[in-house]
């Protein structure tokens, strides 16, 4: 028995060193975003490069290949559930480190980098052909790529498998085509409607000091643990941090921003509320994290959308909110605040969509993506296509590339197969929150009385309890006990959105 735990209790001490120095350079990149002075950028990317090349050689040790194989033929190992696990994660991660050769990862870096400057400047000055010959070298090497790690429909599907495990574009397909046929009927139908929500309050100015104390009391009431995690300021609001007792999250604030900061604030909450709730036996194993970055965004859109933008939040936070602001809020009530965080408008620019058109923008970019990758799209088509699809799924024409096909960063780093994750989210987020009502009664109804300790405690049972032990889609299974659907997503945005727009 001895002899037969030995490599796989060296495998874990391999694997903790790795994910110690891991957590230490999450730590500076908080620093870098949030508190960091600018003239310590240089020095800064070195210590960066020095630590990730290290990390890179920690997780890429042919001595945990040698572990793994010998774990691998151990009956005790696999039919442990946890190390049978740890196992299966260790070799996902081990072999897509070890498949690419070192020639490839270098051209890819540097392409990467030209690709990503040029893109700025062909965004900047609106003119697709400058990165038209950077997206071809692009999507050449991600074919590559896609070749070495091996794949059986297409070749999306292996890229993809590194930001979803077991996603592949047939079963988004599966879930996304019925939800862009409804969507595209219920937004017709809402816009057509006789009334509209009253949007005064979307850009109503507020002091931004009051702002600040307000979100913060929000994050603590939804469960934020602020004795295991800061909230701090940053361009682009992230939660990141070092591990379930550090966790760093940001915001933004503008005065004219208050509903954009309380749903920056709550979603990245949401993410940090589940890295909190990784059970501490696995912490520093390959399962001691989220169980993939569609479950992470189901947990922040659930609090940002069927929490913060649900009647009885509004109904709850509103006396706080005159508590903060005062005069300030003079003329308003909760159902305004509720109308304005609701508003929905079919719009060119994914990062400032809604909750319901916000999926169109990633399904357009899925299908793109999908047929730029199969070869049936050419680069140079892009654009047309861009357009054509935005007219017929969002009915908004595309004046410029810039706010089309240019907008964002993902395909100039080569992050082709990383969009679906985010609207698998939305749709994770909807299927558990349905299972959620199901299995606590009276959990909406609390929200009107600040009581939300039942939804977290809910998720931290049912999801974050199992860490990284479970596939996304076995987690799903196992959690609401169907496949994943697009019905309960449509059901939450039909049931609250019609009513609003009296359709
Ligand atoms: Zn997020």
């Amino acid at each position: 028995m001895e002899t037969k735990t030995r490599p796989y209790d060296e495998l874990l001490t391999l694997l903790r060193e790795a994910s110690l120095l891991g957590g230490t350079a999450s730590i500076l990149s908080w620093d870098q975003e949030t508190m960091m002075p600018s003239a310590a950028v240089g020095y800064r990317a070195q210590q960066m490069a020095q630590l990730s090349g290290l990390i890179h050689r920690m997780a890429t040790d042919p001595r945990i290949g040698e572990l793994l194989d010998r774990c691998e033929a151990d009956d005790d190992m696999t039919s442990d559930p946890d190390a049978a696990a740890i196992l299966r994660e260790t070799r996902h991660h081990y072999e897509r480190a070890t498949k690419l050769p070192a020639e490839l990862v270098t051209e890819r870096a540097e392409v990467r980098a030209r690709a990503q400057h040029e893109w700025q400047e062909a965004r900047q000055d609106d003119d697709f052909e400058r990165f038209r010959p950077w997206l071809e070298r692009n999507l050449e090497l991600a074919r590559r790529v896609a070749d070495h790690y091996g794949w059986e429909a297409e070749p999306w599907d292996a890229l993809a498998d590194g930001y979803e495990r077991g996603m592949t574009a047939a079963s988004v397909e599966a879930v996304f085509t019925p939800l862009r046929d409804r969507l595209r009927e219920l937004l017709a139908t809402l816009m057509d409607g006789p009334r509209r929500p009253d949007e005064r309050f979307a850009a109503h100015e507020l002091p931004v000091d009051a702002q600040r104390a307000f979100v913060r009391r929000v994050a603590e009431r939804i469960g934020f643990d602020f004795s295991r995690g800061r909230l701090d300021e940053s361009t682009h609001p992230f939660c990141g941090g070092s591990h379930r007792d550090d966790v760093r999250m940001t915001t933004r604030f503008r005065p004219d921003g208050f509903l954009d900061s309380l749903a920056a604030t709550m979603h990245e909450a949401g993410h940090g509320i589940y890295e909190q709730g990784i059970p501490s036996e696995l912490m520093l194993t390959p399962i001691g994290g989220a169980a993939s970055l569609g479950i992470h965004e189901s947990q922040s859109r659930m609090w940002e959308n069927q929490v913060g933008r649900s009647e009885g939040f509004w109904r709850w936070c509103w006396p706080l909110v005159e508590e903060h602001f005062g005069s300030a809020v003079d003329g308003f009530t909760w159902e305004a605040a509720h109308h304005a965080a609701n508003v929905v408008r079919p719009s060119l620019i994914r990062v400032e969509a809604d909750e319901a058109t916000y999926n169109m923008h990633i399904m357009i970019r899925f299908e793109l993506e999908r047929a730029l990758m199969n070869g049936s799209l050419a680069a140079a088509d892009v654009p047309d296509a861009w357009n054509e699809r935005y007219r017929e799924y969002l009915d908004v024409e595309v004046p410029d590339d810039t706010r089309g096909c240019l907008q964002d960063i993902h395909w100039a780093f080569g992050g082709f197969g990383y969009f679906p994750t985010y609207t698998l989210g939305n749709l994770y987020c909807a299927q558990l929150f349905e299972a959620a009502c199901e299995q606590v009664p009276g959990l909406v109804e609390g929200f009107a009385r600040g009581e939300f300790g039942p939804l977290k405690q809910w998720l931290n049972d049912n999801v974050h309890a199992h860490g990284g032990r479970h596939e996304p889609k076995d987690l799903c299974e196992r959690v609401t006990g169907k496949p994943l659907s697009a019905d309960p997503l449509l059901r939450h945005l039909e049931g609250k959105l019609r009513p609003l727009y009296g359709v």
